[in-house]
């Protein structure tokens, strides 16, 4: 029996991916599974497609097939990563607290998603058009 592929989930139809932060203050060891159900509490399904923990580990909490609930009205064809944080440590203003390890791991998949979906276009969840965010409390395009 042949099935039909939604559009949503056809991974050729992957077009952008776009970085978030978790919006968690600086140096606070939240983990993947937490955001997972944080979303899910929220949105009613997990966000992200990936999310990087401070210790640099990429944990995959959506498969790239799924749409994801990352960028309002965006987000078919549209892979969500986030890192943990992006906060001050006094959980009041956007900052950059990426780790080494955590921009490490952001370049090189980022490195991957382009290999794998050529013309996959990067940007960060405030590049979108209408978006009035600091998220992903970095510069997208100078950084990667
Ligand atoms: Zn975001």
């Amino acid at each position: 029996m042949t099935m039909t592929t939604p559009a949503y989930m056809d991974p050729k139809k992957i077009h952008s991916l776009t970085l978030h932060c978790a919006a968690t203050p600086e140096g606070r060891d939240v983990k993947a599974a937490t955001i997972s159900q944080w979303d899910i509490a929220k949105f009613g399904q997990v966000s992200y497609h990936i999310v990087v923990e401070l210790d640099g580990s990429a944990v995959r909490t959506l498969a790239d097939d799924r749409r994801g609930a990352h960028v309002g009205g965006k987000n078919t064809g549209n892979i969500g990563i986030c890192y943990v944080g992006g906060v001050d440590a006094q959980n009041k203003k956007p900052k950059d607290t990426r780790t080494e390890a955590q921009k490490a791991t952001l370049r090189r998949l980022v490195a991957e998603y382009r290999q794998r979906y050529p013309g996959i276009v990067v940007r960060g969840h405030r590049d979108w058009p209408g978006v009035a965010k600091a998220c992903p409390s970095f510069d997208v395009a100078s950084a990667l």
